[in-house]
């Protein structure tokens, strides 16, 4: 959930920590620090509430020396967000100091055999109980650090990212991971940048390693990189190569990430697509279905489990493989989904479904999955992650690192790789027509370019955004493929705006929700021209009729929802089942721009983080 930066060297450390928390702050924001082992020999810990702005103007007039250091911007899970409780915390005798990523989940009895022995406690996290608990054992038995942390490892029981300076060895840091994501970056002069995802440490170098779970490393400038786990195996480090352009960690221009992001999206659409689709646009190879293409085809149920808006993308992927390949869905919250016992047999398929690749509730049910002998396919965004690595096989969405709290290009990437997925195995069972196949992927390859004509409402839509700044609730209504679009839609307004929105398919509205209806609540429909349009109809007269204000996406050509409708934005037309690419956008754009005029940071939406790592 935080962001962990780390670096060793011969380097200045604090610009390359600071600049690494920037780049990670996505990640969790309210409150940061930074452990430096000074020119002197001290080792120095600064923490500040709020942003990593804060912290670097609490550190203007300290001692920021040293090429040694470590730094954290927290996403609070075990005590308030403030300076005390922000990471790192020392350990007692002022000597470690640690970061942590992560929940310990047996800190409570932990803490209670450490108080007993005398040793006392500054914060209220479960983090602080790692430092001690290191620090105890390194001292009373007269031990290394890697071998205090291999003992202490032992006896703790949750998901963790550590790392950790000692002022006696300025030339080492020693960190570890289970369940929880840590990446090292091999510097050409023999340093060492850690962080929890590469993007901060592309600038440096494009060799890194992705550690597994289990692995303990010690980072020692000038030595080979040691790997080891709690018992003292040895492990074999895999250097990989990165591919992260800085330009794509960049705002270009744009005010907020998510803004850039939304634009970026006919890009990175193009970017999914391009080696998957021929040229002449009536083929789709995904390598993933060709090397398990029996497994796949011959699924007796599909069961897609994902968080939030990955969760929206896999309603939509149910529709597609239901009514393409005639294979039974069931869309799972990963989190449900792995506490309810539920029926898996060997011959079904899983299908994960994260952006990071990290989150925890999503590698939890991967896990349950493989256990009962199901095959599991990834479908993620970050290189490397825990979910490619933990699943048999999968499809990337490539859409560059998404950086806005709130997703966007995930999403529609996530989309496009299911619509590629089911159209794939559509062709292998023979569920389609071959004319309508090649008809279907034709259409997927001008989305991008309908994309970007949808993105012309932009300036539309921000006129119309002070209107809605006043509302307390919306409505998000859509049938069809166009339900989870409006469920992404009302999510996307709570995220960044913090107005309540509720998705809606359009005909439920008439079995409760209709009560809320006034001319106090904006409701949006996604109206585009589908088999069910004539109903949509149907269900916008029937809000107009409560004095509803109703704001409705609509096919361009379309004559008869203006009659209803206040307010119409309108869209190119495409297939039916690739209309959530295209209805997505303005709804983004909504909520963009609401949250704009009310003053919000799009960036950072208060209480949430980018990638949900703790369960
Ligand atoms: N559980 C730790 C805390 O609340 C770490 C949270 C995080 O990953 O930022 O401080």
């Amino acid at each position: 959930m935080c962001g962990i930066v780390g670096y060793i060297g011969e380097k200045k450390a604090y610009p390359i920590l600071i600049k690494g928390l920037q780049c990670l702050e996505y990640r969790g924001y309210d409150s940061a620090g930074i452990a430096l082992i000074s020119e002197s020999g001290s080792l120095n810990v600064y923490k500040a509430k709020g942003k990593v702005a804060d912290l670097k103007v609490f550190c203007e007039d300290k001692d920021v020396t040293g090429t040694a250091g470590i730094a954290h911007t927290r996403w609070a899970t075990h005590g308030e967000p403030n300076s005390t409780n922000a990471h790192p915390h020392y350990s007692a005798s002022g000597r470690l100091a640690l970061i942590h990523n992560g929940i310990i989940e047996n800190y409570l009895t932990l803490k209670e055999k450490l108080i007993a022995r005398g040793i006392s406690f500054k914060s209220v996290t479960d983090t602080e109980v790692l430092v001690q608990l290191i620090e105890h054992i390194m001292i009373s038995n007269d031990i290394t650090l890697l071998e205090a942390v291999q003992v202490a490892l032992h006896q703790v029981i949750g998901a963790y990212a550590i790392a950790i300076l000692d002022r006696r060895h300025p030339d080492t840091i020693v960190c570890a991971r289970q369940s929880s994501p840590l990446v090292v970056g091999l510097g050409a002069e023999g340093d060492y940048y850690l962080a929890s995802d590469a993007s901060p440490i592309a600038e440096y170098t494009d060799r890194v390693v992705y550690l597994n779970d289990g692995d303990i490393a010690v980072l020692q400038l000038g030595k080979a990189l040691k790997v080891v786990n709690i018992d003292n195996e040895t492990q074999h480090p895999n250097v990989k190569q990165i591919d992260v352009t800085l330009g794509q960690l960049e705002k270009g221009g744009y005010p907020f990430f998510m803004l850039k992001e939304i634009f970026e999206q006919p890009a990175c659409l193009r970017d999914c697509m391009r080696g998957r689709i021929n040229v002449d646009a009536d083929r789709i190879t995904l390598s993933a279905v060709i090397d398990y293409c029996e497994k796949l085809v011959s699924a007796r149920r599909i069961v897609i489990v994902a968080c939030g808006t990955s969760w929206h993308a896999g309603l939509i992927g149910k529709q597609l493989i239901e009514s393409l390949c005639r294979i039974p869905v069931e869309v799972e919250y990963a989190s449900e989904f792995r506490y309810r016992d539920p029926v898996i047999y060997p011959d079904d398929v899983v299908i994960a479904i994260s952006q990071s690749g990290e989150t925890a509730d999503t590698l939890a049910a991967i896990e349950l999955a493989r256990q009962a002998g199901a095959f599991v396919f990834g479908v993620c965004n970050a290189i490397g992650a825990s979910i490619p690595r933990q699943t048999q096989t999968g499809v990337y969405i490539h859409v560059g690192p998404e950086i806005g709290v709130a997703s966007t290009k995930a999403f529609t990437g996530q989309v496009t790789v299911l619509s590629m997925l089911a159209l794939c195995m559509a062709n292998e069972r023979h569920t389609i027509p071959v004319e309508l196949y090649k008809e279907m992927v034709r259409e997927l390859t001008l989305i991008p370019a309908k994309m970007e004509k949808a993105l012309k409402t932009n300036e539309q839509i921000e006129r119309l955004a002070p209107i809605f700044t006043y509302a307390r609730n919306c409505l998000y209504l859509g049938r069809g493929y166009n339900y989870p679009v409006a469920l992404e839609g009302a999510l996307k307004l709570k995220e960044i705006s913090y107005i309540h929105a509720e998705g809606y398919p359009a005909a439920e509205m008439k079995h409760g929700p209709i009560a809320l209806i006034d001319s106090e609540m904006p409701v949006f429909v996604i109206a585009t021209r589908d088999r069910l349009y004539e109903k949509v109809i149907s269900n916008i007269q029937e809000v107009r009729a409560r004095g509803g204000r109703v704001t409705a996406i609509v096919t361009e050509g379309d004559t008869q929802i203006q009659k209803f409708a206040d307010h119409i934005i309108t869209l190119p037309d495409t297939l039916e089942c690739f209309q959530p690419l295209i209805a997505s956008i303005p709804l983004q754009l909504l909520a963009y721009h609401i949250a704009v005029c009310k003053g919000k940071d799009v960036d950072r939406p208060r209480n949430l983080a980018k990638s949900v790592t703790v369960e």
